[in-house]
């Protein structure tokens, strides 16, 4: 019988809609009380100093770097491989944008790639823990501490992984989480910087709602004056109280989320491995991983048919897939711009035969063993 499966589906528990309607009832739904709860379990789950959130991942990345004072006179270093948001956010800081290939397996930053790229310009290094496998945070943290740049971990990917025993997130100066729709914790659209620095943090809070001295929700409490300054120029990044009650929690689950991520991941890895015309995403033995994605590969050798020709197959079969990611020097404004794929070899050769397939905590047994079904179908049939 054949199924639809989608993409992903975001787990949504009958105590995300309550959590919603209580603050509906309350009558205070922008940034407000349930937002300050939520910094404060967030900051409890991670162990860091602070969190600051913001209405994106994106936003967070942007404050991150407004705060460390990138501008037109440095340079910045991201994995090619990435969302485009990773890229993007340097752009708006006029900064010169350095992108490094990534390692073949991990699909993370190559960490022995970063330090041909380093010059006395260079500023930050924002490594992406891709599809939650942490990269490789002692060689990265080493190489930076001894060239003074500043790392701002884009782990919107990352809730919750683990590194040598540490949680993703408590590495670089900050860090950055991503609420979007389609991420292990999601809000709708949202994102959280954590940082050990009492000034950053301080900071963050003013550049995410104007540059304002004080957050709006302070000046509306009882007894509170109505004055303010605006000290720096700030954005429009702050999130709401709606979102934020979702997040609270999305957040009390997102370990047993994890697990049912990791039950299908390793599911599809037992088969995938016996499969010789398939490449399975093997987490390092120092490493656990949110799982965010799965991201399986081909080995076109063995195979007649391309990565999109297979994609158009499973949805044939009704499975939605996704491919991660279209490398950024692959787009038309980083093109323009010079940047060329002949530089990433790697970027390359998973971009060639790179298929995302589902993985959701809601995904059931029947799901999961129809997509192997359906995926080891397909090799059979287009075997060289
Ligand atoms: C999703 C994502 C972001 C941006 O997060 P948004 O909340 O969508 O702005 C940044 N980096 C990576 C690697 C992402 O996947």
């Amino acid at each position: 019988m054949k199924r639809k499966i989608p993409f992903h589906r975001p787990s949504i528990s009958v105590d995300e809609i309550n959590a919603v309607v209580e603050t509906l009832e309350n009558r205070w739904t922008t940034m407000g009380p349930r937002t300050v709860e939520f910094e404060k379990l967030f900051t409890q789950y991670i162990g860091s100093t602070h969190s600051v959130s913001v209405n994106s991942g994106t936003a967070a990345l942007h404050c991150a770097l407004t705060v460390l004072g990138i501008g037109e006179k440095d340079e910045v270093i991201i994995p090619a491989n990435t969302f485009v948001a990773t890229a993007e956010v340097v752009e708006y800081c006029r900064a010169r944008l350095i992108m490094v290939d990534v390692e073949r397996d991990t699909h993370c930053i190559d960490c022995g790639r970063i330090a041909e790229k380093i010059t006395p310009r260079t500023k930050a290094i924002i490594p992406v823990h891709f599809a939650g496998h942490p990269c490789d945070m002692n060689p990265l943290m080493e190489l930076s501490q001894q060239n003074s740049i500043s790392v701002i971990e884009d782990a919107a990917h990352a809730l919750p992984s683990w590194y040598a025993g540490r949680r993703v997130g408590t590495f670089g100066d900050m860090a950055c989480f991503s609420f979007y729709a389609t991420k292990t914790l999601a809000v709708g659209e949202g994102g959280m910087i954590v940082t050990d620095s009492d000034e950053w943090a301080d900071r963050l809070r003013m550049l995410r709602l104007h540059g304002m001295s004080r957050d709006a929700w302070e000046r509306y409490r009882e007894g509170a004056s109505w004055k303010y300054d605006v000290a720096e120029l700030g954005y429009k990044y702050n999130t709401t109280d709606i979102s934020a009650a979702i997040g609270i929690v999305q957040l009390g689950r997102v370990e047993e989320m994890q697990r049912a991520r990791a039950r299908i991941a390793q599911r599809y890895n037992d088969v995938f491995l016996e499969e010789e015309a398939l490449i399975p995403y093997i987490v390092r033995s120092d490493a656990v991983s949110s799982w965010h994605l799965y991201p399986l590969k081909l080995e076109l050798d063995a195979l007649k048919i391309s990565r999109d020709q297979f994609i158009d197959e499973l949805n044939v079969q009704g499975i939605h897939t996704s491919v991660h990611f279209i490398p950024v020097y692959r787009f038309t404004y980083y093109k323009k711009r010079g940047y060329r794929a002949e530089e990433f070899d790697n970027c390359e050769w998973i971009y060639e035969r790179e298929i995302s397939l589902p993985i959701f905590p809601d995904m059931t047994n029947e799901d999961v063993d129809y997509v192997i079904e359906k995926v080891l179908d397909i090799c059979r049939e287009h075997k060289r």
